[in-house]
């Protein structure tokens, strides 16, 4: 059963987002969504037929890549107790939104489609509501009392109970389950993810960080890896299955293996390896990167492994150290250019991306200013850019001002965005004449005459598609025509256009 619809490469091309990104784990690509996406992903129509009204379930996810794939995690126990989806709230007996609690105004978005659900509540008593994530875990103390039509309320260490959590609220009305030290099983049966073939996978879950921006310890709880001969088992059947590439998926990804094996080393680079000798795996990645812990060993392990790719997210944040420290990222910018350094030394055309906050608490002009030199200076090939805005429970919300103007905000936001704009064609603009390998995820959103998909380096590569050839899931090769500062356009060598 595949459930989340395919979205184009191309969707979602904006450079700069609001809010801030938390490092949740970036969109897809060096341009496309955001840390934390403003898109709402709807869940695709599985035809319920079969399945009484109490056993079918709308659901919609929010936010990053790690409430996506928790969202397959969620869908797969679903659908072992017989849940079958729909794709309207008014022919469901359960209502899930799985939630992202990084941005405001999504956060703002979706509980006003809570409030909206009341009227279908009172309609349907037998209907059950569900907030499930990051959001359920930090409003946990407000939702049920802003919406007592809710029956579930269930953070992101419990939904692998969601069968029983349904029961319970058909019960016992609303009930909520929101410990973070449960363990996670963090395997699924089958890929049920957007693109047939590529899977994410989670490495590890939670945060031993403490930005100030950020409520990820809070809703997520600290860092647990898992072990690596169970991401390998898993990459094994999903790449057994179709799986061409794999994204690991962690908040911190980079610091991978702590706690895992005491007085032994083990790190992210330990599981590349052995994903490496997978067959039918063609394309690693990983989201997201702290810039403290990437280290010689893993950055040596993306050089030379040939199915790591060139892609690395780095989030900086800030170019200014007195920023940063107020931030607590526990990172100095000597240290973010060293790294940046070692990374083009080893890794020959690496592509970097990174996300980067605009108006943090005090930030000024001269503190910004050593931003967007920073950003002349490395030359990003993508950055997701947003502006600060305060969110509730994270130190910076009860320690700092948010004293920045909006006005002050907006405009170096729009300074950043032009300034990667112009640094992103110029990068893309070096890639005409040359061929590239595209994995191809889908026909174009925006134009169906057109394939599109990504390259190594995580570009967006559409090119004209012809007759009725069906290319999801292959690998071909385009020849780069022209180009965007997001897309490149080609088209196959021998095939014309
Ligand atoms: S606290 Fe963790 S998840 Fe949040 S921004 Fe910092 S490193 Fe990223």
């Amino acid at each position: 059963m595949r459930w989340l619809p395919v979205l184009p490469a191309e969707t979602g091309e904006e450079f700069s987002r609001e809010g801030q990104p938390g490092d949740a784990p970036a969109g897809e690509g060096l341009l496309s969504e955001g840390a934390c996406d403003e898109h709402s992903v709807r869940a695709d129509v599985e035809a319920a037929a079969g399945a009484g009204i109490d056993r079918r379930v709308y659901f919609e996810v929010f936010g990053c890549q790690m409430n996506k794939l928790d969202a397959e995690l969620m869908l797969g126990v679903l659908n072992e107790n017989g849940y079958q989806l729909t794709d309207h709230p008014s022919s469901a007996g359960v209502i899930l939104y799985n939630t992202c609690a990084i941005r405001e105004q999504a956060e703002n978005r979706f509980f006003s489609k809570l409030g909206h659900l009341k009227k279908l509540k009172g309609e349907r008593p037998d209907l059950v509501i569900g907030v499930l994530g990051c959001g359920a875990q930090n409003h946990q103390h407000d939702i049920f009392r802003r919406y007592p039509h809710v029956g579930i309320v269930c953070g992101p260490g419990e939904f692998l109970r969601l069968p029983q959590l349904i029961d319970e609220a058909r019960s016992q009305g609303q009930v909520a389950a929101l410990d973070l030290d449960t363990p996670v099983r963090f395997e699924r049966k089958e890929n049920l993810g957007p693109r047939p073939r590529h899977a994410f996978v989670s490495v590890m879950r939670g945060c031993d960080m403490a930005c100030t921006y950020c409520v990820v310890p809070r809703t997520r709880g600290p860092e647990v890896s898992r072990p690596v001969n169970e991401i390998i088992e898993e990459a094994t059947v999903l790449a057994a299955s179709g799986v061409k590439e794999i994204t690991l998926l962690g908040q911190t990804v980079n610091s991978y293996g702590k706690r895992l094996a005491p007085g032994r080393r083990i790190g992210l680079q330990h599981v590349l390896y052995g994903l490496n000798q997978i067959d039918g795996l063609e394309r690693i990645h990983f989201i997201t990167s702290h810039p403290r812990f990437m280290n010689p060993d893993l950055i040596e392990a993306i050089g030379s492994l040939e199915k790591v790719c060139e892609y690395l997210h780095l989030p900086v944040q800030s170019g200014s150290d007195t920023v940063l420290r107020r931030m607590l990222r526990s990172y100095t910018m000597d240290h973010y250019r060293k790294v940046i350094d070692q990374c083009r030394e080893q890794v020959p055309g690496i592509a970097l991306a990174t996300d980067l906050i605009v108006g943090f608490c005090g930030e000024t002009d001269e503190e910004f200013a050593e931003t967007v030199k920073l950003v002349e200076e490395v030359r990003f090939n993508g950055a997701y850019i947003f502006k600060y805005s305060e969110r509730p429970g994270t130190s910076a919300a009860a320690d700092l001002q948010d004293d920045v103007p909006e006005e002050v905000k907006r405009e170096r936001n729009q300074v950043l965005l032009g300034i990667q704009k112009r640094i992103s064609l110029e990068a893309n603009s070096e890639s005409i004449g040359q061929e590239t390998e595209v994995l191809v995820e889908s026909l174009s959103k925006k134009d169906k005459t057109r394939w599109s998909g990504r390259n190594r380096k995580h570009q967006i590569v559409v090119f004209p598609s012809q007759g009725d050839e069906d290319l999801v899931g292959d690998l071909v090769t385009v020849k780069v025509t022209e180009v965007t500062p997001v897309v490149l356009v080609g088209e196959r060598p021998g095939k014309g256009s």
